[in-house]
């Protein structure tokens, strides 16, 4: 049956636009994914009802982002004919497995999830954390098991995550009967790609911390962005020896920048190693640098740009593609809840084995 199918589930919270964080942790790959062929099934959601775990005062803010996160989907080369793009509320199913998942973790494994530990902190909920928010651990492997999902490309903030799910997948296999299927983590090869930093030096890039360049930023934004990008503090005068280790300008440039972009952009240099060593040796300034790196990004956002602008003359039909992923999405999630409540024994009215051996042990009682 489904077993051996590759099948991609990931997605991205409508909390605000897709910046190039999500691109090089996660959206660039599934772009290549797609083209690849070599799945059978992609699905890729817009996470609003885990947006509102931590929004639930501000259904406006999640409102207005979906149509940006589709945007930004679709212009960075997400396929609806190839990848079935939807939206997480309208698949009812995940919040009914979710609430069986919840018998199957403790409180005391979510509180040692370290992702949700430092969203706790950054958020300064303190005790007073939803109770959604602290269980989106287990509405994820919901999402990600209700398609059966072998693959999810992710950022490595995501690994607690997966790992969660397989053990709830492990359990309920084992508890009840061989349903679910373990996912794994398909996180970028490129280091730098696996947590982007912000612009501001912050370990990460994140739409809740406003240090982002946005996939949808215009070209002059994206300039200006760079050009104060925070770098080594201690690199002052241009003689001076500079880092390049954890230096947002060259964590950007691993993330970004291929040999081929030397010759058009920057001839004097061949590759990332020799402007490195030049930098670590001193003579070679932050501004140079930048002004590379601003080559490289805008080369690279300028096809996706491009892409936006058609969809964005066509917003019913972005509408459309989510509200046609959102039903095939519900088909697939409502097959294995089927899956799930028979394994589970509460299928009563579809097993006529039960109502008839009922008949039967009351029938000789009489
Ligand atoms: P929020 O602050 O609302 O959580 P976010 O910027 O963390 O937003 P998510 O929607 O939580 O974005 O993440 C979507 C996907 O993008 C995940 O796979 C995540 O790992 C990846 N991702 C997010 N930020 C980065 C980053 N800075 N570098 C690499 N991958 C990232
Ligand atoms: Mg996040």
């Amino acid at each position: 049956m489904g077993e051996s199918k590759k099948i991609i589930l990931t997605g991205d919270r409508p909390t605000g636009k897709l910046h190039v964080g999500h691109y090089v942790g996660s959206l660039r790959q599934r772009v290549e994914l797609q083209n690849s062929g070599s799945f059978d099934e992609i699905y890729i959601m817009i996470a609003d009802a885990q947006a509102l775990t931590d929004n639930a005062d501000n259904p406006e803010k999640v409102r207005q982002n979906i149509i940006e996160v589709a945007l930004d989907y679709l212009s960075c080369g997400l396929d609806p004919a190839k990848s079935t793009l939807f939206i997480q509320s309208q698949v009812p199913e995940l919040t009914e497995m979710s609430f069986y998942y919840m018998n199957l973790v403790t409180v005391s494994r979510l509180q040692r999830n370290p992702t949700v530990k430092n969203e706790i902190k950054l958020r300064n909920f303190e005790t007073s954390i939803p109770v959604g928010f602290f269980t989106y651990p287990i509405s994820q492997a919901a999402d990600i098991t209700a398609f059966k999902a072998t693959t999810v490309p992710v950022g490595d903030d995501q690994l607690p995550m997966i790992e969660q799910t397989r053990e709830i997948v492990r359990s309920f296999n084992h508890i009840y009967d061989e349903v679910l299927v373990e996912p794994e983590a398909l996180i970028p090869q490129n280091e730098s790609c696996r947590r982007l930093p912000g612009i501001d030096g912050n370990a990460k890039m994140s739409k809740s911390l406003g240090n982002c360049i946005y996939l949808s930023d215009t070209p002059e934004d994206v300039r200006k962005k760079i050009m104060s990008m925070y770098t080594d503090p201690n690199h002052i005068r241009v003689q001076d020896p500079g880092r390049v280790e954890g230096n947002p300008v060259f964590v950007y440039l691993d993330a970004f920048c291929r040999d081929e972009h030397f010759a058009k952009f920057w001839p004097e240099y061949h590759n990332l190693d020799e402007v490195k060593d030049h930098y670590t040796r001193g003579g070679l300034g932050d501004v140079k640098v930048k002004k590379f790196l601003n080559e490289v990004m805008q080369a690279e956002l300028e096809p996706i740009r491009e892409r936006r602008k058609a969809y964005e003359k066509n917003i019913p039909e972005v509408y459309r593609i989510l509200r046609e992923g959102s039903v095939k999405a519900e088909k697939k999630a409502a097959v294995t809840l089927a899956e799930m409540k028979a394994a589970m024994k509460i299928n009563y009215f579809d097993d006529q084995e039960l109502i008839a051996a009922q008949a039967q042990r009351f029938g000789e009682n009489v």
